[in-house]
């Protein structure tokens, strides 16, 4: 299994250089050549099998012989022994024919545990064989920066640098990336938006002096060892409710595409999924491009789901690769004139998306009344981020086929919201009990590259 880059220019690698990698040399995200193909029989197999195992199933075809069987097997039993179900993605029904997928029992609360837990375990292993070390940057909107930390601290070869957007994260958030004693885990405030932090670290990647001097790696949901990790739960979920017998659709809570995205590629291996819906906040950019062909950017507005208040959607790259028939030169093209301002998609292309990609939009007053009404209906807390999602599901619903919306976090995590719209304060789970007492330790910085790559020359171990 090959690994090639959504632009067409940069080398092609194994499953395992592109871990490392993350961002492709030519600016690009990497995809496998071919999506392997799963026959009915065998995703009807997967029907009651533990998590693990599925996820053993759905991702082995994927990895080139990157891992023998035995050392996967011992990698997922690490990554997911930290998650308080025990079905680690448990469905709960909400009304009838819609489900939600519980993805907030990992360590951190959000789905981003998922992925982020199995890549700190398949890093480790590979840089323990070859003796090196690495250097994480990461840019987070919020739930990806205390993943990362929480998967990754206290590793030997492994530093970790996170930026997020000073004061445009919940408390909780903040103080989940502040807080860890750990040497090797770093936070960094910047003054910007998450756009901000994600376009640094990309520019660092693309600085290859320093990329190669501080052995950079990204976890980023650019990763596609992230991706992977996230397409086991499609399959899990979807068996549950009965596929391969019968279609389900799902709805996406979404913000860099990186979790939808996941889904489209357990539907190209084979898994009958109807629709999938991409739900976004009031930054909408993602459904008017579905809805309109154009793609411009226009300023983040803070919302109450911050984690997905993202105008550059990175991994919406690969679904245009696709939908322009794997042409990397067409696809550099786009994110030329994206920096000059924005594109628009010719009909043919936008309608190739439209056969992938349903969409909606919520705004903050419909997030808030989500929740409320949840509450009233369900007995349901949702997060934020999922009550967008609950909301576009409810709209798109279609008679006859199970919905299943993805819980991308547990309210716990931005209480301000949820304690607003329902009247209740959901509180922190016993493992996180202290963390308000907690010491902080944080650097603030511009957005400045020079400032953040010296940040970075200093405070890494050599
Ligand atoms: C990251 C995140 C999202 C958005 O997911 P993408 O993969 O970036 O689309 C939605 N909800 C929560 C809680 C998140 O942490």
């Amino acid at each position: 299994m090959k690994y090639v880059s959504t632009r067409g220019r940069a080398p092609v690698l194994s499953f395992e250089e592109a871990m490392m990698t993350g961002l492709a040399r030519d600016g690009g995200l990497y995809l496998p050549e071919s999506i392997p193909v799963m026959t009915t029989a065998q995703i009807a197999a997967l029907e009651g099998l533990p998590y693990e195992e599925v996820a053993f199933q759905v991702m082995w075809p994927f990895l080139g012989g990157a891992f023998t069987a035995e050392e996967f097997r011992e990698i997922l039993a690490r990554s997911y022994a930290g998650f308080a179900h025990a079905a680690k993605a448990p469905l709960k029904q909400l009304a009838p024919g819609h489900f939600l997928l519980e993805l907030f029992h990992g360590p951190t609360l959000a789905f981003k545990d998922f992925a982020m837990q199995l890549i700190g375990q398949m890093m480790q292993a590979s840089l323990t064989k070859s003796g090196k070390r690495i250097t994480i940057v990461g840019a987070t909107s919020g739930d990806t920066g205390s993943a990362a930390m929480e998967a990754f601290r206290g590793l030997e070869n492994v530093d970790v640098f996170i930026l997020y957007p000073h004061g445009r994260v919940s408390d909780v958030q903040r103080r989940q990336m502040t807080t860890p004693s750990k040497a090797n885990v770093h936070a960094v405030a910047i003054d910007g938006t998450f756009d901000d932090a994600q376009a640094r670290v990309k520019d660092m990647f693309n600085d290859f002096a320093f990329r190669d001097e501080v052995g950079l790696a990204g976890v980023n949901s650019i990763n596609w060892a992230r991706v992977l990790a996230q397409v086991v739960y499609y399959f899990s979920a979807a068996v549950s409710l009965g596929a391969p017998g019968r279609k389900v659709s799902f709805t996406v809570p979404t913000g860099n595409f990186g979790d939808v995205f996941a889904g489209y590629i357990a539907k190209q291996m084979g898994l009958p999924i109807e629709r999938l819906v991409v739900a976004t906040n009031q930054n909408d950019i993602l459904h008017r491009c579905l809805s309109t062909g154009a793609y411009i950017p226009d300023g983040v507005q803070p919302s109450i789901s911050p984690s997905m208040d993202i105008q550059v959607s990175s991994n919406f790259e690969r679904a245009l690769y696709f939908a322009y028939g794997k042409d990397g030169a067409a696809v550099a093209g786009l994110m030329e004139e994206l920096k000059a301002g924005g594109f628009t998609l010719s009909q043919g292309v936008k309608a190739a998306l439209a056969g992938a990609f349903d969409s909606g939009r919520c705004s903050e007053a419909e997030t808030s009344a989500t929740i409320t009404a949840t509450l009233k209906n369900a007995a349901e807390l949702l997060c934020p981020h999922t009550a967008v999602g609950v909301k576009v599901a409810e709209e798109q619903r279609v008679q006859g086929v199970p919905m299943i919306t993805l819980a991308t976090a547990h309210p716990a995590k931005f209480p301000d919201a949820v304690e607003a719209a329902s009247g209740i304060r959901p509180g922190l789970p016993p493992h996180m009990a202290d963390l308000f007492e907690r010491p902080e330790r944080v650097t603030r910085l511009s957005n400045d590259l020079s400032a953040l790559e010296a940040h970075v020359r200093e405070h890494r171990r050599k």
